[in-house]
């Protein structure tokens, strides 16, 4: 399994999810299709509703290769990807990937350039969290976000990293320190609405749900009428489902978590969601989920790690300006919530207190 975009799926986040989905397969008219894959660095699910099982289990293969395009593309930790194209050779303009322009876009259409950095490659390899995990030196650290902050896009759709670092052999391409674009925080979300779209495409599907464990996509309405329920888990107890998010019809909802990639060292965590002005986790959240029915998949997954970096002052400001729904587990254990507005077709609900 790629680590790229990843989330590591354990048993129990499925159980919960599914736990809070209800019963999901069976056979009667408006029993839905549900098809589970490993994709996109984890296990995606997709739950679909229609009259024809062939024709959903036929978009069902679609969404999937729509993923796989998205991955083959901004997959920063194969090979083969366009990005990886792109970082062999950073200190050299070039043509961007279609998909990273989108990202790009995204963004800067979300205002959280601030927060949402695309090109800490260098940054996150220091850590190591798949490997032998460690904590960076200050000095390697200081090198690294120097060279990320070097990203430059020069117009819509080429970029370039200017040498804003070293001289340090490591910082050459292929070298340790290397900038480059990484896109982890964000390609999930975007594979996610690319299936949305082949499955809305195809006609055969009347309603769906997708599923990549720490993002969510949602398209129209089970046929029963009920609401679209996507559990939310203890950052630390993942059997216990903390917060669900309701949504009638298109929705997303996306979490970002101090759980989902670390290590510990000398009784510290160190997670992957990274300040992009010193390249240190960021203190003060142990989990951010935030969804909304007019949210797009890529927006909410650029979100979660946005306001995750914002803080829980400023991510609860921003949702309410937004209207968005929003639920934090802060590091002491504390759950905050922000309701959508009543009209907005998401309802955010509490389930359970957070272990402290
Ligand atoms: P997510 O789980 O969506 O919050 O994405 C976390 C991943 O995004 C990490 O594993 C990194 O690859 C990348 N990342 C970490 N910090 C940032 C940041 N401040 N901005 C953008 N991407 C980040
Ligand atoms: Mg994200």
């Amino acid at each position: 399994m790629r680590r790229a975009l990843a989330t590591i799926a354990t048993a129990a986040a499925l159980a919960t999810l599914t736990a809070a989905l209800g019963p999901l397969a069976g056979c009667a008219p408006d029993e839905p299709t549900v098809v589970s894959r490993e994709a996109l660095g984890t296990v995606v699910s997709i739950t679909a509703y229609g009259e024809d099982e062939a024709g959903v289990r036929a978009a069902i293969d679609e969404a999937f290769v729509a993923m796989a395009g998205v991955e083959a593309a901004l997959d920063a930790y194969d090979p083969a990807s366009e990005v990886s194209r792109f970082n062999a050779s950073p200190y050299e303009e070039q043509s961007l990937p279609a998909d990273a322009v989108e990202v790009l876009d995204a963004i800067q259409a979300l205002d959280a350039d601030a927060e949402f950095s695309p090109s800490l490659l260098g940054v996150v390899g220091l850590y190591d969290f798949e490997g032998t995990p460690s904590v960076p030196e200050d000095a390697d650290l200081a090198l690294a976000v120097a060279a990320a902050d070097g990203f430059i896009r020069i117009d819509s759709d080429t970029a370039v990293f200017s040498r804003n670092a070293g001289p340090d052999p490591r910082l050459e391409p292929g070298g340790s320190l290397a900038p480059g674009l990484d896109f982890g925080g964000a390609a999930k979300g975007l594979a996610l609405d690319r299936a949305r779209e082949a499955l809305r495409a195809s006609g055969a599907v009347t309603a769906a749900l997708i599923t990549a464990v720490s993002s969510t996509v949602t398209l129209g309405s089970k046929p029963d009428g009920s609401a679209w329920r996507i559990g939310v888990e203890d950052p630390r107890d993942s059997s216990v489902v903390v917060a669900v998010f309701q949504v009638d019809g298109d929705g997303s909802v996306s979490t970002s978590g101090d759980y989902q990639r670390y290590f510990e060292q000398d009784g510290v965590r160190y997670h992957h969601i990274l300040d992009p002005d010193t390249g240190a986790p960021v203190r003060g959240m142990r989990s951010l989920t935030v969804g909304g029915a007019d949210l797009s998949g890529l927006a909410s997954d650029i979100l979660s790690t946005a306001l995750f970096v914002k803080g829980t002052g400023d991510a609860a400001a921003y949702a309410e300006e937004a209207g968005i729904g929003l639920y934090v587990v802060d590091d002491e254990g504390r759950a905050l919530t922000v309701p959508a507005p009543d009209d907005s077709g998401l309802v955010v609900t509490e389930m359970a207190s957070p272990k402290p």
